[in-house]
């Protein structure tokens, strides 16, 4: 177990930005699920446009979970929400426990 003191502030920082921001486009891409299949429904052409738009969105959600699953703890270096290959977007560290929002709250 390591503590912060010794993570350079400002990696740690830029770390947990960068996870914070992964964590947005996950969450995003599974927000747009229903209104662009709503919107798809309406489309002149309901079955094809259905077919594609989920087409883009499956290939959105698997790049979104590759970003989040690859993304490393910026104190530890382990894989932050992954352990072997359970994964887990859950707001700390699977190694360390590293908080999500640690820079925030010095
Ligand atoms: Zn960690």
């Amino acid at each position: 177990m390591t503590d912060y003191e010794d993570t350079d502030p400002e990696e740690l920082r830029s770390g947990l930005k960068k996870i914070r921001k992964r964590r947005w486009f996950f969450w995003i891409t599974i927000m747009l699920y229903l209104p662009s299949m709503m919107l798809a429904m309406q489309a002149p052409q309901a079955g094809q446009a259905i077919v594609t738009v989920f087409i883009i969105w499956i290939l959105l959600l698997i790049v979104a979970v590759a970003l989040l699953a690859l993304v490393r703890c910026p104190q530890c270096g382990n894989c932050f929400h992954m352990n072997g290959y359970s994964f887990r977007p859950v707001r700390n560290c699977f190694h360390c426990r590293l908080h999500l929002t640690a820079d925030k709250q010095k």
